[in-house]
């Protein structure tokens, strides 16, 4: 069976390319009725960020994907949290260190800052390893006075010298390493706590996973991981790896980072994130997001851009997604969810609606006039808070004209006219847009006025702005008593 697992570090708020990375994964587990796994890689205590690990759930909730397994449903293979799993890994490592494929190093961080600083592009690794002060350097009595001593040590990996290690990428095809450019990585430190590169390995094994989507930026360490898959004996069950392609820049130069949003005017968390506004608050809706980060770096070959999770998980294939880095575009992701919001009935979007408006301190006390208005403006609006811009004249009367609007200079004639429009909607309990039209067109013509010269004065008394739907059936909307009290304010 497909086991995915998507393995993210509590270390701060999913960004864009995070999330990505986690869709794919369910994208291709679901699309193989496989299962997807979200494991939290929390070993590096040093950059655990409170809070983060909430974030990430409530995230993958928020768009929909669902983890079949994970730390709040736990399955077989619990604990899902790596540092609740500590005492697994050292067997491992020390195993490792039996078979001569790692060794202990006792080195001091003053030491190995020393060494970086004296010495040009130092690595821990087989040329400099004889001079530092690990198991493999030093005499064994030495070393087991150490031990004994109980001095503070970490576990690495013993890269070897001259070899070539390689896999076959699932995007990429077959990727190779020269081992001479791989440091020897630290597997265990001195809390006890395995690194990223002896945990990811250990869960992947233990965990049954069959297939792995990660970042690009994971690359490098791949040769890492492939020497300890056939040091631990376990080759054979290696999941197949995916390297995604990276999310950049809107100009194409380089990763797009965190800090990126900030600079360039959008968000790069999908919700917020300390302060930082996500995709959420700032009005997309979770499809759209979704739909959207799918688009960067995949396509199904048809041209087709609007797809649902489902949808995108029956159309999801391997063979599709790129090798070249995605530019993000932010005009492109409003894009996706003015179009979202138009394929979503009112219905569905009725709560979302409600909770902008009611930050606004507007509420809608009648369902069925909140559900009309979303119908008549929802083609209008590209972020949900444009709702609240484009339907607040319904529930309060305009605060200011756009006087700029109403060319030609307004006249005495105009004046009569609305008065008789009054008096005409004064016949009348309710408003039917249609009849409305007609009479008021009728009427204006009678006058020898042109329907034009009249109907943009009229939707500013109504709206405030040279905006929304058509001006009549925001009249019916409105009823015909307020009608007649904005056309009155507005005659003034
Ligand atoms: N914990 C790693 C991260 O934060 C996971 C990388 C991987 O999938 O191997 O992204």
């Amino acid at each position: 069976k497909v086991r995915v697992r998507f393995a993210p570090s509590p270390t701060g708020g999913l960004h864009l390319g995070g999330v990505r990375t986690a869709l794919f994964n369910y994208l291709f587990a679901k699309k193989n009725n496989g299962d997807f796994i979200l494991r939290i890689e929390d070993t590096d205590q040093t950059r655990f960020v409170a809070g983060a690990e909430e974030y990430i759930l409530d995230c993958l909730k928020w768009c929909g994907i669902d983890a079949d397994e994970s730390p709040v449903k736990p399955g077989q293979y619990a604990p899902y949290r790596q540092s609740e799993r500590k005492s697994l890994y050292r067997q491992y490592a020390e195993q490792l260190v039996m078979q001569g494929h790692a060794y202990y190093a006792f080195d001091t961080a003053e030491e190995l800052d020393k060494n970086r600083k004296e010495i040009p592009n130092f690595q821990y690794g087989q040329v400099y390893r004889d001079g530092l002060r690990n198991s493999l350097s030093l005499p064994q009595h030495e070393v087991d006075a150490l031990l004994d001593a109980h001095t503070p040590h970490v576990i690495r990996i013993k890269i070897p010298a001259d070899e070539t290690v390689s896999f076959e990428d699932m995007i990429r095809g077959r990727v190779t390493f020269d081992t001479n450019q791989v440091d020897d990585k630290v597997l265990l430190k001195a809390d006890g706590m395995p690194t990223y590169h002896l945990a990811v390995v250990v869960d992947d094994y233990l965990m049954k996973i069959t297939h792995a989507f990660r970042g690009e930026e994971w690359l490098p360490s791949a040769p890492v991981h492939l020497l300890l898959w056939k040091y631990l004996g376990w080759k054979d069950e290696m999941p197949k790896w995916a390297h995604l392609p990276l999310i950049l820049k809107p100009d194409g130069h380089g990763k797009l980072s965190k800090r990126d949003g900030a600079r360039l005017g959008f968000p790069v968390f999908a919700l917020d994130w300390q302060g930082d506004k996500g995709y959420d608050g700032m009005g997309f809706l979770p499809e759209a997001f979704v739909n959207m980060l799918a688009m960067l770096g995949w396509n199904d070959g048809s041209g087709q851009e609007l797809f649902s999770l489902d949808e995108l998980v029956s159309k999801f294939s391997l063979e599709r997604i790129s090798k070249a880095g995605a530019k993000f575009d932010f005009e492109k992701a409003k894009w996706f969810n003015a179009e979202w919001i138009k394929r979503s009935s009112a219905e569905s979007l009725k709560a979302q609606v409600a909770e902008v408006l009611a930050e606004k301190g507007i509420t809608v006390a009648d369902e069925a006039q909140l559900l009309t208005v979303i119908n008549l403006i929802k083609d209008r609006c590209t972020l949900l808070t444009d709702f609240y811009d484009q339907s607040k004249y319904f529930f309060e009367s305009p605060q200011e004209y756009d006087l700029n609007a109403v060319k030609p200079k307004w006249t005495a004639e105009k004046t009569a006219f609305f008065n008789d429009v009054i008096g005409l909607l004064n016949q009348t309990d309710t408003i039917n847009a249609a009849e409305f039209e007609e009479q008021f067109k009728a009427l204006a013509s009678q006058q020898s006025l042109k329907p034009g010269d009249v109907m943009l004065p009229f939707r500013i008394m109504l709206v405030g702005g040279k905006f929304g739907p058509h001006v009549f059936d925001i009249a019916a909307l409105l009823g015909k008593e307020e009608t007649v009290n904005r056309i009155a304010a507005g005659v003034e």
